[in-house]
């Protein structure tokens, strides 16, 4: 790998721009700052430097250069993010196919060959049934192409049977679509249409197996194969992999409920759509689609438990700060069924037009209320006033106040008056829990002024003979390593320079956001490194002291204490 190309790639592009993409940020003196998008933050805890090239949040501790960024926020390898820089900047950069080194390979594998199976079956003569089956759901060849969409056969064994001459059973077992029997392992599903589940990078991680034909009956609709480490339903969003690019387009999300749904969207032209497969939205799930725009449209399934899923959803949503529209489907229908039934222009209409939150909100006040009893007037006032005091859009909020005003007679001055001023936001930068000792503090100190400065570097390697704290001494160390090898130093390409390293990229995360001065004096830097040689006679004076305590040899005894009082004296000097 060339790290000099990649050098010049970050340098290509600036920080502020990138990240700009995929979060609004606001300058506020140097820098900028965005609501940090790897926390549930609701307020801009995240910094954005232009100068150093770096971002680094306050209150959760994430920080890198502009790859960095990228990788955590796209869910892409180290290489793929430089690749991603190159391509916006025209710069060429090509990298081999990466070995994925990932330990649950072995489950990537299974589900990808299941995946050919499944397909294969289908398409199969055996298959024609359940071709027919999605043929009268109206599902085209292409979507069940593009979502791989295929059939476990009525076979007891036809999985097992392949996949047990590679995998061992409890690798087979733990992919959730090999059970076990009492004589033999055997397929999980049978006679199901397989949809495949993926992670955010696009990797099968597991199956949703339905039922087509009506020969069991008892049986449930959908069975998902189990969670393992790689796949949690609450973790992940159907069609997330593919919705990310569509939303940058689109500018918004849809969320359905049902992955039929989301086919069904897809298919009638919004590809930026994703579902939550049947389970109420996580705090996990509300952080993935915020990634994927902050306009999201909640639109589940026209009955009772799609309104009660619905209303989850906004208060999930909104304990990130954001309000959902919502579009509400009428005769207890779902996406699929509305498409099917009325067409995609029509449901076109819905997607367009949108309920804002005070219009939803208003909407399931007023179901309840009799607005000719005072009481009732009241309450929806007062609620509705609530809700108009959110709204930030200006021309927005003095539509919605003179509505209210007409609509309960009362004077919009009135009305004015009682809307609750917006809160003030401020960055919330959290008070650090962990106490540093004061030579932990003193290592902090130091390393982060070598990574602004050669002359602090030059110091160190002269002064300093090691550093008390592993992981200090290792990023100290790598500093070092990446001076004597470029001959600068410069925090950005460091942080490329150990990008793979993660005990060393998280100590420096962890110094970042200490935000220390800007500048240091050389007293302050002599200093530290008083304070870390005091401690480190301090430490060897003790050691010799224990191993005095065990030494029976006179004559060593007395060599010893004599090392370990001059360690000792040499401490006290340093004080
Ligand atoms: P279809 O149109 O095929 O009947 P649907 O999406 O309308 O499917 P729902 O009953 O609304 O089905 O369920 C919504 C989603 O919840 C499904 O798409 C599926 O992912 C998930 N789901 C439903 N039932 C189960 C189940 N028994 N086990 C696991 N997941 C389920
Ligand atoms: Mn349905």
């Amino acid at each position: 790998m060339d790290n000099n190309l990649i050098d010049e790639i970050r340098k290509s592009v600036n920080i502020v721009d990138v990240i700009s993409n995929y979060l609004p940020l606001s300058k506020k003196g140097k820098n900028y700052f965005g609501v940090c998008p790897f926390h549930d933050d609701h307020s801009p805890s995240m910094s954005v430097s232009e100068e150093k090239q770096i971002y680094t949040c306050f209150s959760c501790g994430a920080s890198g250069n502009v790859f960095k960024f990228i990788q955590d926020y796209e869910n892409v390898s180290f290489l793929e993010a430089v690749k991603k820089c190159a391509d916006q900047s025209g710069i060429s950069f090509s990298y081999g196919k990466e070995k994925r080194n990932n330990k649950n390979q072995d489950l990537l594998d299974i589900y990808e060959f299941a995946s050919k199976l499944y397909q294969n079956n289908l398409h199969s003569s055996l298959g024609k049934e359940a071709r027919e089956y999605l043929k009268s759901r109206s599902l085209d060849e292409d979507v069940i192409k593009e979502f791989q969409i295929g059939l476990a056969l009525n076979e007891a064994t036809m999985l097992a049977d392949t996949l047990k001459k590679k995998y061992d059973d409890a690798t087979l077992l733990k992919s959730g679509l090999i059970s076990e029997g009492e004589y033999n392992i055997y397929d999980t599903y049978r006679n199901r249409i397989m949809f495949p589940l993926y992670d955010l990078s696009g990797n099968i991680v597991g199956y949703n197996g339905r039922i087509y034909n009506n020969n069991n009956i008892n049986d449930s609709k959908y069975i998902n194969s189990r969670e393992t480490a790689i796949f949690k339903k609450g973790e992940l969003l159907f069609n997330y992999h593919r919705a990310k690019e569509e939303c940058r387009n689109y500018k918004f999300v849809i969320i359905v409920e049902g992955q039929i749904d989301a086919i069904r969207c897809y298919q009638a032209g919004y590809k930026n759509v994703v579902a939550s497969l049947g389970t109420a939205i996580t705090k996990e799930h509300a952080m993935l689609l915020r990634k994927l725009s902050n306009n999201i449209i909640l639109c589940f399934d026209g009955d009772k438990a799609g309104e009660k899923a619905t209303n989850s959803a906004i208060e999930e949503l909104s304990k990130l700060g954001i309000e959902p529209k919502v579009v509400r489907l009428e005769d207890n229908l779902d996406p699929d069924e509305y498409i099917l039934k009325y067409g995609a222009s029509r449901f076109s209409e819905k997607i367009n037009n949108p309920f804002n939150m005070m219009e939803y909100k208003e909407i399931l006040l007023k179901r309840n209320i009799d607005l000719n009893n005072t009481k009732d007037l009241a309450e929806y006032t007062n609620l509705m006033i609530k809700e108009i005091s959110k709204i930030e859009d200006e021309v927005l909020k003095e539509i919605s106040i003179n509505k209210l005003a007409s609509e309960t007679k009362l004077d919009i001055k009135f009305i004015k008056s009682k809307l609750e001023k917006p809160k003030e936001i401020k960055i919330e930068k959290i008070n650090n829990k962990i106490k540093y000792s004061k030579y932990e503090k003193s290592e902090q100190g130091l390393i982060y002024y070598m990574l602004k400065s050669e002359k602090v570097i030059k110091i160190y390697e002269k002064k300093i003979t090691h550093m008390p704290t592993d992981r200090y001494r290792k990023l100290a160390f790598k500093i070092d390593c990446f001076y004597k090898e470029k001959g600068y130093i410069d925090l950005a390409d460091f942080l490329t320079y150990i990008h793979d390293d993660e005990e060393s990229s998280g100590a420096v995360s962890e110094i970042l956001r200490l935000d220390l001065k800007e500048d240091f004096d050389e007293e302050a830097i002599l200093d530290y490194l008083n304070n870390i040689k005091r401690y480190n006679d301090k430490n060897l004076s003790n050691q010799y002291k224990k191993e005095l305590k065990e030494e029976v040899s006179l004559e060593k005894k007395i060599e010893l204490a004599k090392k370990a009082l001059a360690y000792k004296i040499r401490s006290e000097n340093n004080e």
